[in-house]
């Protein structure tokens, strides 16, 4: 026998199944790994002791074998699915904590969570798209958001118990949060722990509910937010505001809000990362001589030399004048781009000038 399960629970071997149970939630309860002083590999331990020791069969098994053996569950595989975190108790290796989540994964599941996420009970998040102009991506603004999302009551401040209210221990539960249910599977009835409906798993309830909100703590309602968007945000960024989600009923914590950024397109700029793209058009003149030009940069104009014999499609950066880098120091740059315009239609004098230039091999 490699484990002993019942000493493994402190238990006889002639206990009875409420004894079990009882053994079972008092040391789950003390070795919880969420909680302060929790034990991990015990409290693995006594979950498998008991996922044994509380199937008829399985016990039956065990007591004459000193071991257990299932069909869909022998080689290893198959057992997780479906089957909240019972195991065919072979030994700990295989016996991962994702499965034991599931035994109290079903209350945040009451609240919109995804059984497979974070396992973690309040409200959920809240996701919505806020469209800025280009110059506030860039430099940053406040903005004041109104959001209809659930909030906690006033009246009892989340809690869900009537001010003033006794609190009690819960009678379902007789405090420990959990109760144990029966669940169906193909290897017979296997009783599980799951979460008291009556106390929502806190083990304690208010003598009388909120009149307000009826003992869910929250309630929905139009609120406005005022959002700091740091500056050099880009098109598609997702800003996260920890707690401003949906409030958590029974005075469990808040989701977060994720804002998806939009920024608008601008006709005067164009952005790559951090640097600002624009183009310029100058005569073949300006390109050969040289010239000096006014830039729409988005700190205002900016006066652009454009050196002697400038190419077209030759790049010329005005140093610092891009996008400032998001959460940190620094601007990109203003990328011009030189284009040499051809002109259409001549007047007879300039046909005669550059016919002139032409003759001079320009
Ligand atoms: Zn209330
Ligand atoms: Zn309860």
């Amino acid at each position: 026998m490699s484990k002993d399960y019942y000493k493994i629970l402190g238990v006889d071997k002639s206990a009875s199944a409420e004894e079990l149970k009882r053994a079972f939630h008092k040391l789950a309860h003390q070795h919880h790994p969420d909680k302060a002083g929790g034990n991990e590999a015990k409290f693995k331990e006594a979950n498998e002791a008991y996922q044994v020791l509380s199937n008829k069969e399985k016990r039956a098994q065990y007591d004459q074998f000193g071991q257990t053996f299932s069909g869909a569950g022998s080689n290893g595989g198959g057992s997780r699915s479906g089957f909240g975190g019972f195991n065919p108790g072979q030994n700990g290796a295989q016996f991962d904590f994702g499965d034991l989540g599931d035994m109290f994964g079903s209350f945040g599941d009451m609240f919109g969570f995804g059984s497979g996420g974070g396992r973690q009970s309040g409200g959920a998040d809240i996701e919505a798209v806020l469209e800025l102009n280009f110059l506030e991506a860039a430099f940053g603004v406040e903005k004041e958001l109104r959001l209809r999302k659930a909030v906690n009551c006033n009246r009892c401040s989340g809690t869900g118990a009537e001010p003033g209210a006794k609190i009690d221990t819960c009678s379902t539960c007789r405090g420990s949060g959990r109760v144990t249910k029966i669940q169906r599977t193909i290897l017979g009835n296997v009783q599980m722990a799951a979460v008291c409906d009556d106390c929502l798993g806190r083990g304690r309830k208010a003598s009388k509910n909120c009149s307000e909100c009826g003992g869910e703590g929250i309630k929905n309602d139009v609120t406005s937010l005022s959002i700091k968007i740091p500056a050099g945000v880009g098109d598609g960024e997702s800003i996260k505001f920890v707690g401003q989600g949906q409030a958590g009923p029974h005075g469990t914590p808040a989701g977060d809000l994720y804002l998806r950024v939009r920024v608008r397109a601008d006709k005067r700029w164009s952005r790559s990362g951090n640097d600002i793209k624009t183009k310029l058009e100058i005569t073949y003149s300006e390109a050969v001589l040289g010239t000096k030009k006014g830039v729409e940069t988005i700190d205002g104009e900016v006066i652009l030399k454009i050196p002697e014999a400038t190419v077209s499609g030759q790049v010329i950066a005005i140093r610092g004048r891009g996008i400032p880098r998001l959460r940190s120091n620094g601007r990109g740059d203003h990328l011009v781009e030189v284009v040499i315009k051809v002109p259409g239609k001549l007047s007879r004098d300039q046909r005669k000038i550059l016919e002139e230039l032409a003759k001079e091999g320009l």
